[in-house]
């Protein structure tokens, strides 16, 4: 049977986390010797370890010491979300620890092409970097909220693997269509096949992220080979009174089964607030919300006097739904779909949803 492990762990201590993490690979029968291996962190913006948008330095430079201690040959790499890879691990606290450690970087500036038959209409995907180069994917998300998917977790960290730009592609193919848009993540999730994942919950976020939600002292550390499972456990944990659109898809097809779960401590999640679009995204039943869809699911708007007028927002929107208006933007609603990049991005807080 599965497992996921979940070990309560109050702050960012590297002996405390190594400890956990070799306890917790012994439990998983996990083997990881002499082996060539990619740690693929949330890289999402350039931002320090205190904000809480990118995993901590410290969990990547616990693993990475254990993985070199057994002779591993360490990669490190992501495609944050329009900023270089190179910025965000300086900004991130990851350079010294790469340097120290001697961790090679991977840009994920590739174009690999790959095919599969999964449960999204679409067979290609171009990814940044090809997994297959590795004999072990250590998949280590941040524990945060995301306005368009509820939650951003395991499942949601690999679609960092798309090349670059593509990923607004995916996100206007998927249009309005949370499910679509979950079905397609399962699919590149299944194409990068992560040996282990291991969530960093330490510190992490709820309300309106994935950043600029409230920076939240969870203190859990979960660890599993299914991420699926993972990923559903903490959604358990957190008593949400709905299931997300990624674990809505993923238990269809019966990828979350039954599963046990190892407790170090005693691991909670209390008061967690999840995004207010989740409202009207997954609290409402499917009727009301077939129907009222488009009048229910929020729209971003600009807080005036905030905004530095960047043009961050124009350049990552999938949908060209943003333009400039009098040193700000102004948002085309009948173009928008309810994506939530420009609030994602935006490096002022200048968006509300
Ligand atoms: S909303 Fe944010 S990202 Fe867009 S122009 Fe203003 S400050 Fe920049
Ligand atoms: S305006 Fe914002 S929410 Fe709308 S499509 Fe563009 S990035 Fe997505």
């Amino acid at each position: 049977m599965e497992k996921v492990i979940i070990c309560e762990i109050d702050k960012y201590d590297k002996e405390k986390i190594k400890a956990f993490l070799a306890k917790g690979f012994n439990d998983l029968n996990f083997k990881f010797q002499r082996k060539k291996v990619l740690i693929k962190p949330n890289l999402l913006s350039a931002k320090p370890p205190e904000k809480a948008v990118t995993t901590h330095p410290l969990m990547v430079a616990s693993l990475a010491e254990i993985l070199m201690d057994n002779s591993c040959n360490v990669y490190i790499g992501d495609s944050p979300g329009y900023e270089s890879t190179d910025k965000v691990l300086q900004k991130a606290g990851y350079m010294e620890i790469i340097r120290h450690l001697n961790i090679k970087i991977s840009r994920f500036d590739e174009k690999i092409v790959k095919r599969n038959e999964g449960i999204s209409p679409y067979k290609e995907f171009v990814l940044g970097e090809d997994p297959d180069r590795f004999e072990l994917i250590f998949n280590v998300p941040k524990l945060k909220t995301h306005t368009m998917m509820g939650l951003t977790l395991g499942v949601k960290n690999t679609f960092g693997f798309i090349h670059a730009f593509h990923k607004a592609k995916w996100h206007l193919r998927a249009g309005k269509d949370r499910g679509l848009f979950a079905r397609v993540l399962i699919d590149i999730h299944n194409i990068i096949k992560p040996h282990i994942t291991i969530l960093d919950g330490i510190i992490g976020m709820d309300g309106e992220g994935p950043s600029h939600g409230r920076i939240r002292n969870l203190g859990i550390i979960c660890i599993s080979k299914n991420t699926y499972a993972l990923d559903y456990h903490i959604e358990r944990m957190i008593k949400l009174p709905y299931l997300l659109p990624i674990t809505k898809e993923a238990k269809k097809i019966s990828f979350i089964g039954e599963y046990e779960v190892i407790e170090y401590g005693n691991p909670v999640i209390k008061d967690f607030v999840m995004p207010k679009t989740m409202n009207t995204d997954c609290n409402l039943p499917e009727g009301i919300k077939t129907v009222l869809k488009n009048l229910l699911i929020k729209k971003p708007k600009i807080k005036r006097g905030i905004c530095k007028g960047c043009g961050v927002c124009i350049k990552v929107c999938p949908a060209s739904a943003v333009e400039a208006f009098n040193g700000s933007v102004k948002f085309d609603y009948k173009k928008c779909i309810r994506c939530y990049c420009c609030q994602e991005m935006c490096p002022n807080d200048a968006i509300k949803i």
